[in-house]
């Protein structure tokens, strides 16, 4: 298991001005090129072949090409690498089962680079709502004091979004969060009808957009295609979906980082199902260890897994509660009855009522596979090093788990 980047993001509106917003655009080119010259390399990899080259073998590369290109010498090496050095840590997100494999990078849609290696007093606050960061080649940016930027920032993201909006983002790993010492343990399933599930019977829902704002972002695409292309109206329209579909993201990111912080706060162990995320998402059938999970509706359990940030939500938590998420296979979770243990592939009456045909058990399904997942706390815990968690204090009969 490979744990993501130990991360904490505090974004800020950034305001830059016209010339330096090319000279930002011009990074975020060098960062998308760099980029997608290493997505390219590991798309040709097949087994067999020698190694795709790893990032000190890129890098290398990287020297090489800024020697022959005056474009690329003209820009930032450190934002050059650093997107080697992203495009090494989606590779290890990839492996670890968190994230998809890194794919292209087009050229207007969610652009970004980073800069390391910040110094004390790079970032400074300038007035009460205004501070700025200095960026190599471009220099002091403004952006919106919004809320107050972690001490010691070593490194900075910046990111035009869809809409073209620009931000910037300083990291600080995460403080963990204190186990409240209670010994209880907690099951997380990835709901299809919600968000996420609890084994306390909890349902956790991802805010999306608001009735009419779906509405509107459905008939928009339609008023798109009759916009003539190039056309001001075309612009406007692609802005208004942009900005909708930001929002949406807004609002999940930060369901995401209420969520773990509340989860981490209030369980002293948390378990979630050993998932590949990017599996699932290409092989809704499941496997044979994940018989079936979603048969029912491929398609919208695609959209809803990559749509709940599922991978995302784990993450955080891995952050903020290190060394208090355990992983459970994931076999059967979702066909047995947490009640009596016993497998039916039946008792899924829908997508979201599991109704067990031998003890009468009843409930949401999710619900019900959240609680499979916290009945292996067992074996999840024992299998952790470190100092044992006790066990949860209500159980339901407990039915041999694991063994089938
Ligand atoms: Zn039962």
């Amino acid at each position: 298991m490979t744990v993501g980047k130990l991360i904490g993001v505090s974004r800020y509106r950034l305001h830059p001005t016209p010339a330096q917003e090319a000279a930002l655009l011009e990074h975020c080119a060098h960062a998308r090129f760099v980029w997608n010259l290493a997505v390219e390399q590991h798309a040709h990899w097949r087994p067999g072949r020698k190694s795709a080259p790893g990032f000190a073998e890129q890098c290398r590369q990287l020297t090489h090409a800024r020697a022959e290109c005056d474009w690329l010498r003209g820009g930032s090496v450190t934002v050059q690498q650093q997107a080697l050095k992203d495009f090494a840590q989606a590779m290890a997100n990839f492996f670890g089962g968190t994230h998809r494999s890194p794919t292209w990078r087009k050229r207007g849609r969610s652009e970004g680079f980073r800069v390391v290696a910040v110094k004390a007093g790079d970032v400074r606050r300038i007035s009460r709502r205004v501070g700025e960061a200095k960026v190599p080649k471009v220099g002091w940016v403004r952006f919106r004091w919004s809320r107050c930027v972690p001490e010691g920032v070593k490194s900075y993201r910046i990111n035009r979004d869809a809409a073209g909006r620009w931000h910037v983002a300083f990291a600080a790993v995460p403080e963990p969060l204190p186990a409240p010492g209670t010994g209880e343990v907690v099951g997380l399933d990835r709901g299809v009808t919600v968000s996420a599930a609890l084994s306390t019977g909890e349902m956790l829902m991802a805010p999306g957009l608001r009735k009419a704002e779906s509405a509107r972002l459905r008939r928009l695409p339609r008023k798109l295609a009759r916009a003539r292309r190039g056309s001001h109206r075309h612009g406007r329209v692609k802005h208004a979906i942009a900005k909708l579909k930001a929002r949406e993201g807004d609002r999940r990111a930060d369901w995401v980082e209420k969520t773990s912080t509340s989860l981490a706060r209030r369980f002293d162990m948390i378990l979630v199902e050993e998932l590949k995320i990017g599996n699932m998402v290409r092989s809704a059938k499941g496997t044979l260890a994940a018989p079936g999970r979603g048969v029912r509706q491929k398609a919208g359990l695609n959209r809803s897994i990559l749509a709940a940030g599922w991978g995302r939500l784990v993450e955080r938590l891995q952050q903020k509660a290190p060394g208090r998420v355990g992983r459970v296979n994931p076999a059967f979770t979702s066909q047995r009855c947490s009640a009596c243990g016993i497998v039916d592939a039946k008792a899924r009456e829908s997508q979201a009522v599991f109704r067990c045909r031998s003890c009468g058990y009843a409930g949401n399904a999710d619900v019900n596979a959240a609680r499979n997942i916290q009945l292996a706390a067992g074996h999840a815990v024992s299998a952790r090093e470190g100092p044992r968690v006790a066990g949860p204090v209500h159980r339901e009969p407990q039915p041999v788990l694991l063994s089938t």
